[in-house]
């Protein structure tokens, strides 16, 4: 099985990173294909945390390569500082390569998000104002500037000089900002080129090449499904795909090199930003899952929205991505609140009521979610490393989504620890199975 893609089924933040970086033990090559520094995955290894905002999770694993791919947007400073990072905690980067196809986060890039936000008021997105929606804008208009670009001067600052005379007017206020003179930019970003040149490659043929040669390659995406750019819930939602599909474009290889894809979800749905969420609870239930689950973001240190699992976006997230496996995060955080709910309908503005998710905008931001309620578990579930050890109420909750979902769980995370994480047997060849007596236990 060559090409496994992992993608967030609901609004990112589902625990991608950990859930990846499992896989990468087993796997030659991971690659991001889109997003830039507004993700953010938290690893935790032998109790030392670790934050990636570009970097793909499997740089842990000595000699892996790990690759930013074509699709991806590349703040060259943020690269350089988690570059240095790493280092100053002895890891070693050489497997890292960034396609040189991959555009750049220039410094207009992010005071034009900054400005955008700002105009927008009450309207705001809640972007992470680190330009990437402005870069991923550049690059359909034609006027981006690209990793290669950094290596020749003089086609940098040509291209700087284009993609900055449509801009004049909204950045007049920058107009004396020395972060935005053309020579002083081109000079720092091109030293800034020179110091990652070691780093820039074809990451589409090393990705070739190791599917030729039948190795394991993990496609990596950042945010979740329902923030992608054309299914999500627009405009609220991320500048690029993160949906499955897009890991062939972001990454430069075809649909039938892709063998099977999973999809990461929390045990409870989580948002930040704004945008709608019919499974939000306001009261202080979603502030109890925030407090447990840790629900403050990587990148932003924003705290989460949270709310009942939503299985009618689940399914939408199943059908957009061809699910073949699922990986339920943070079931841990649900421990001690009883009754559990989840949403499994949503009821519209005129008491119509929606089994899938309705493709009206103002449909889903009116939607109430129906729920179910299923009954929670007190014991603590962070030492479980089987089903079998599971309380009964905590396997009924597994079961209860998995036949919903009709997509068999690969594994479930019961605490944010290497291992602490149950693997179900659905995938032995890429995951140690569980023992043979647990299994029967469980069932
Ligand atoms: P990503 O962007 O999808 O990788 O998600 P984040 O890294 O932003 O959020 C996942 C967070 O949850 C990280 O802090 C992880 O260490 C943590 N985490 C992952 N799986 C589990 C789990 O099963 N239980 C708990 N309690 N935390 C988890």
């Amino acid at each position: 099985m060559p090409g496994l893609v992992v993608v967030g089924a609901q609004w990112g933040d589902e625990g991608k990173g950990k859930v990846t970086d499992l896989l990468a033990e087993r796997a030659d090559v991971v690659i991001r294909y889109q997003g830039g520094n507004n993700a953010g995955h938290t690893i935790v290894r032998d109790g030392e945390v670790y934050k990636f905002h570009l970097i793909p999770s499997g740089i842990l694993y000595p000699g892996r390569r790990c690759l930013i791919g074509n699709g991806v947007v590349v703040d060259p400073k943020v690269i350089t500082e988690e570059i240095a990072a790493l280092h100053a905690r002895g890891i070693d980067t050489s497997g890292l390569k960034i396609s040189a196809n991959a555009h750049v986060i220039m410094p207009y890039h992010r005071l034009l998000d900054d400005e955008g936000e700002m105009k927008l008021g009450k309207l705001q997105i809640g972007t992470t104002r680190r330009g990437i929606g402005p870069c991923y804008a550049d690059k359909a208009a034609r006027l981006g500037i690209r990793m290669q670009d950094l290596l020749d001067e003089k086609i940098l600052r040509q291209k700087i000089y284009a993609a900055l005379e449509p801009k004049r007017l909204t950045l007049r206020p920058y107009a004396k900002d020395p972060a935005l003179d053309l020579h002083a930019m081109t000079e720092e970003y091109r030293t800034l080129g020179h110091r990652l040149e070691q780093y820039i490659a074809d990451t589409s043929k090393i990705v070739w090449e190791a599917l030729d040669s039948d190795r394991l390659v993990i496609f990596e995406g950042a945010q979740g499904t329902l923030l992608d750019i054309d299914h999500g819930t627009y405009p609220f939602v991320t500048s690029s795909n993160p949906v499955a599909g897009a890991a062939c474009v972001g990454a430069g290889v075809g649909p039938k090199d892709i063998d099977a894809i999973w999809g990461v979800m929390k045990a409870y749905s989580t948002r930040v930003g704004s945008g709608p969420f019919p499974s939000e609870l306001h009261d202080e239930l979603g502030d109890r899952i925030r407090e447990a689950g840790g629900e403050f973001g990587t990148t932003t240190g924003r705290p989460r929205r949270c709310g009942w699992l939503d299985l009618v976006a689940l399914r939408y997230a199943i059908r957009l991505n061809s699910l073949t496996g699922i990986a339920i995060t943070k079931l841990d955080a649900l421990t001690g609140i009883d009754p559990l709910g989840v949403a499994v309908r949503y009821l519209g503005p005129d008491g119509v009521s929606f089994d899938e998710f309705p493709y009206h905008q103002s449909v889903v931001h009116k939607a109430r979610a129906e729920l179910v309620e299923l009954p929670g578990w007190s014991e603590p579930i962070t030492g479980a490393r089987t089903l079998g050890d599971l309380p009964p109420e905590a396997r009924g909750y597994l079961d209860f989504v998995a036949d919903r979902l009709g997509v068999p769980v690969v594994l479930v995370g019961v605490g944010p620890d290497r291992d602490q994480v149950i693997t179900t047997g659905a995938a032995p060849d890429l995951l140690p199975a569980q023992p043979a007596e647990s299994r029967a236990a469980a069932s």
